[in-house]
């Protein structure tokens, strides 16, 4: 298919705001590909060149950029430069240049979409000497044969600046009308996608093979699965009421880990799907000396165990673990187990369909020998007393509570259910519960901490594609947390409130609402300056609200949700 149509397509999208429209308009898109380049498409649409999880980043910096389009249209940088810093927009910037031109260069030729990405996918895997010039080269070849509209797309492509706005969800729908005519699709089409997180793989499976492929979709080793969430209840009492007899697990306070093989090749993902493999070398030797099958995927929690006293750490141990360097010796200072809580999938058998007792089962069997690999503590538990003895005897370990689960569950990826209820050691000590909430602006901040430019942040939780903010919080930062907000947040700044934040509070500065934190607060009150969970006139607050730390491993679709908050606050009063 030719470039344009996908430019043009790029164009139409960025004007409109209805989702009805952009779906389809998509749909129309991609009725009118042909089937091989379907996949691509896909990607292009979501501003990637591969699903995320396989780590392939383009991340061209503008400088690179207009070192390009300088070699192609014969400009200075200067003029260049002083054309974008008018905008303000490189994209705009290299249209109207290549419209200045006038005609294409001689010898010009149609892009097409597969040599767009192929070009791409080149400059984001060039390493090593000379790769510069080499990313610069293949970037100029492109804008050398593009009119103004397809050099804009790439040149805001590539600098990371396609803001389309269609997100994974509209995507999906737009397949269904594609196919449909409708949304009938659209709940198989996210199930596979939820099993794969990829939508290119989805799509092109869906235009080669058709719904039969689609229903009968398995977890494949090296996509990553959308995790299973779980719900809350305050009491032991209520989780047996709703789950009766259940399976009680210890719930570790560490870093969710997927765990992938096939053969000697092991990955790991966070629970944002995330490949997160370089950091855990003693899990991929673990994985592969004590995992009896020759394919699996599984999950677990990692959490770091200090040996002398004999207690597990502190989730920021753990996460310690996360920076890049130096993860030789942090794998000496912090050993690490890796507690294996349930199976998704073992050589060719799809156990994201089966109940979680015979998960649980395969999972045992699965887990040979000792070593890092262990399986995570439980025990089947029919009474509130029973459970009530177990997350004692949890807490005492220094766990965080226990997770309940209904054995009788599917494992339904990405999506938060009732076959996994958690009860926390906050709630037993008399306290809300800590919540993750969305940064949605920031403060500067009086006094010292004008030095960082951050001095608090305003918070949302999250009702299904909106955000309503719930706190204020000021306090709980340590120096270093407000440098490492400060540095995320203006990355994430944008001009005026989003669109999808409601908010009577109007911070110094707005934020993308992506970031989620975990705070504490001592309860949660009514207030007229919040819009959380509104109802006449008030919204719900939280009172003396505190950061505990910033929580990179969640995304803003896994926030704590108005719903959630409501069913804190009205658990408040009976306790
Ligand atoms: P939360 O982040 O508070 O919603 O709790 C859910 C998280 O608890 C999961 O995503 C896991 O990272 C973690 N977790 C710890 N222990 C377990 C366990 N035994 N089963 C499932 N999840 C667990």
């Amino acid at each position: 298919m030719e470039f344009a149509r996908l430019a043009e397509a790029f164009e139409k999208l960025e004007a409109k705001t209805s989702r009805l429209e952009m779906t389809a308009d998509l749909a129309e898109l991609l009725n009118g590909a042909p089937e091989s380049q379907i996949g691509k498409i896909i990607y292009l649409l979501q501003g990637v060149i591969a699903p995320p999880h396989r780590g392939i980043e383009l991340g061209v910096a503008e400088k690179l950029c207009i070192d390009a389009l300088a070699t192609v249209t014969g400009q200075t940088e200067r003029a260049i430069e002083a054309s974008y810093r008018k905008t303000g927009d490189l994209g705009g910037t290299a249209r109207l240049l290549l419209e200045e031109r006038k005609q294409r260069s001689l010898g010009a030729s149609q892009l097409s979409v597969a040599k767009v990405h192929d070009n791409f996918y080149r400059i984001a895997t060039a390493s090593g000497q000379g790769s510069q010039t080499a990313k610069t080269r293949l970037l100029a070849e492109l804008l050398s044969n593009a009119s103004p509209i397809e050099a804009k797309a790439i040149t805001r492509f590539v600098t990371g600046r396609l803001r389309l706005g269609v997100g994974e969800a509209t995507i999906i729908d737009s397949l269904s009308y594609a196919k449909a005519g409708d949304k009938s699709l659209s709940k198989e089409l996210e199930r596979a996608f939820n099993l794969s997180s990829d939508l290119g793989l989805v799509a092109e499976t869906l235009y080669r093979e058709g719904m039969h492929a689609i229903r009968a979709f398995k977890p494949t080793p090296f996509n990553p699965i959308r995790p299973a969430l779980a719900e809350r209840l305050p009491s032991a009492a209520e989780i047996i009421g709703k789950l009766g007899t259940c399976l009680a697990e210890g719930k570790y306070d560490g870093l969710r880990l997927q765990v992938h093989k096939s053969g000697d090749r092991v990955e790991i993902y966070s629970r944002r799907q995330e490949k997160i493999t370089h950091m855990f070398p003693d899990v991929v030797a673990a994985a592969r000396r004590q995992i009896k099958a020759k394919d699996a995927i599984f999950e677990g929690e990692a959490i770091s165990y200090d040996e002398e006293t004999g207690r597990f750490q502190a989730f920021q141990e753990t996460i310690k673990r996360k920076r890049k360097h130096g993860i030789g010796a942090k794998q000496k200072e912090i050993p690490l187990y890796l507690f294996a809580f349930d199976l998704m999938y073992a050589d060719g058998k799809d156990y994201t369909t089966v109940a979680f007792a015979e998960r649980r089962a395969a999972l045992k069997a699965l887990v040979s020998g000792k070593g890092l690999i262990e399986l995570s503590k439980a025990v089947a538990v029919k009474t509130p007393a029973e459970l009530d003895a177990f997350f004692e005897e949890c807490v005492n370990a220094g766990l965080e509570g226990v997770m309940a689960k209904d054995l009788k569950a599917p494992y339904v990826a990405g999506s938060r259910k009732f076959a996994w209820i958690k009860l926390k050691k906050s709630y037993a000590e008399g306290l809300a519960d800590t919540l993750d909430v969305v940064v949605v602006g920031y403060y500067y901040g009086k006094g010292k901490r004008t030095e960082f430019g951050l001095g608090g942040l305003l918070t949302a939780v999250r009702a299904e594609q909106r955000f309503k903010t719930i706190a204020k919080i000021g306090t709980g930062f340590s120096e270093a947390q407000l440098q490492e907000l400060r540095d995320y947040l203006t990355k994430l700044k944008v001009p005026k409130k989003p669109d999808n934040v409601d908010s009577l509070l109007e911070p110094h500065a707005w934020v993308k609402p992506e970031l989620v934190v975990e705070v504490k607060a001592d309860e949660l009150t009514q207030s007229e300056m919040h819009t959380a969970a509104k109802t006449g006139g008030r919204g719900l607050a939280l009172r003396f609200p505190r950061l505990m730390r910033i929580r990179y491993d969640k995304s803003a679709k896994e926030a704590t949700t108005e719903k959630e908050a409501r069913g804190l606050y009205e658990s408040q009063k009976t306790h």
